[in-house]
């Protein structure tokens, strides 16, 4: 099935969409994301991304491309145009283009951010294989820059991360910096000791993520031991259970780290419980 996409203004046949080749999207990563989940036709905390992006907005002096309705309203649009149960809205900003390559930005008084969004199908993302196997996870030194916490385009790192997991026979990779685990390549890493969870505190050094946000505050509702603090990859190796968050995974299970099994090589208690309440609440409050 050919998508309807959105691309500045216009909704659109995907094989029709175009942007300029001097979009600085396009030619620097000189843009911005968000990744919204839809269950059940519905976006899941569409109001936490739009804050996020907000944020990666402003960080960067970009001019919001509309407002938080128009956006809610696009979001919405084209989960009904292409008929998505389960999956997600992928929504990126650019500073757009002044018709020509140049390091300095172009005048926001003249140049017009770009606005792109487009859906994925994904039929069972709730109830993924995935999930229910749990991950195997390497890894790998954290050579991004220094502004994790915005949400842009600079992607290719993370993606030979993921490549350098695939290579070794494992499905995704944590970064190591100065000794501590930041993040996965595109999820936030956790690991559970006696009970308690261990999770690096929000900083410049990683994505302040919207599931890490609900999930955290999830946990404390359920009563679950929850510590911000930095941590090793050996710490992790011999946790109970370790698990990854994300608007795209929820709730994902670690099985295995630098081929270390942890406990009993299957998804543990506390991921399996805190993916069902994240689940049953995202679906209960999705707009
Ligand atoms: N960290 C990184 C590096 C990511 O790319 C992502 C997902 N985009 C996350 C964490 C998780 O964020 P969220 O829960 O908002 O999807």
């Amino acid at each position: 099935m050919t998508r309807t996409v959105y691309v500045n203004g216009e909704y659109l046949p995907e094989t029709e969409a175009k942007i300029s080749i001097f979009d600085r999207g396009f030619l620097m990563a000189d843009a911005v994301y968000e990744v919204t989940s839809v269950l059940g036709g519905k976006l899941v905390d569409f109001e936490g991304h739009a804050v996020r992006l907000e944020r990666s907005l402003n960080e960067l002096g970009m001019n919001a491309p509309c407002t938080k309705e128009e956006l809610l309203e696009i979001h919405r649009k084209l989960v009904e145009e292409n008929e998505i149960d389960e999956g997600l809205v992928y929504l990126q900003v650019t500073r757009g283009s002044d018709g020509d390559r140049d390091f300095v930005f172009p005048d926001p008084e003249t140049t017009q951010p770009g606005l792109v969004l487009f859906t994925q199908n994904k039929p069972n993302l709730a109830d993924s294989e995935a999930s229910k196997k749990g991950a195997k996870i390497i890894s790998i030194e954290d050579i991004r820059w220094g502004r994790r916490d915005i949400k842009t385009t600079q992607l290719l790192y993370p993606s030979m991360g993921k490549m350098m997991a695939k290579a070794a026979g494992a499905d995704d990779a944590w970064m190591i910096e100065d000794g501590h685990v930041t993040e996965g390549t595109s999820n936030n890493a956790y690991f559970v000791k006696n009970g308690t969870i261990v999770t690096r505190p929000l900083s410049k050094d990683i994505l302040h993520g919207i599931t890490r946000a609900a999930v955290m505050r999830l946990a404390e509702e359920a009563q679950l031991k929850v510590e911000e603090r930095l941590f090793t990859i050996d710490e992790a190796k011999e946790a109970d259970e370790a698990f990854t968050t994300s608007a795209s995974a929820f709730v994902m299970p670690v099985i295995e780290i630098d081929g270390a099994t942890l406990g009993d090589g299957t998804p543990g208690p506390i991921a399996k419980q805190l993916r069902e309440i994240y689940l049953d609440e995202a679906r209960k409050k999705a707009i």
